[in-house]
């Protein structure tokens, strides 16, 4: 499993997450914060830290922000595969995985 940045992130970035992980797996992109499924070792350490609650373990992630696990697991294709997504999901277009 792994641990999933939801929506809140999105313009705040204050990176109180990245301090915390032990495995360095939290990447920033344009817009927030992303955690690379590869790396996560699913310790919760950052999930408390986060001030506007955007962190969850995958499992438990709220429904509304389900496309953010996909999101995440962008990572693996570059910052700029992400900051797409993003911005497609903001402008409410879904864009295929692997665009
Ligand atoms: S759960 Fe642990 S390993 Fe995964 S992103 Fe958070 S702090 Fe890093
Ligand atoms: S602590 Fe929360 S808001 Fe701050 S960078 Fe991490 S996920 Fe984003």
């Amino acid at each position: 499993m792994t641990y999933v940045i939801g929506e809140p992130c999105i313009d705040v970035k204050d990176r109180s997450c990245v301090d915390v992980c032990p495995v360095d797996c939290i990447h920033e992109v344009g817009r927030m914060l992303v955690i690379d499924p590869e790396e996560c070792i699913d310790c919760g350490a950052c999930e408390p830290e986060c001030p506007v609650e955007a962190i969850y373990p995958e499992d438990a992630l709220p429904a509304k922000w389900e496309k953010f696990t996909a999101i995440n697991a962008t990572w693996r294709d570059g910052a700029e595969a992400v900051d797409r997504r993003v911005e497609a999901h903001l402008t409410g277009d879904d864009v295929p995985a692997q665009r």
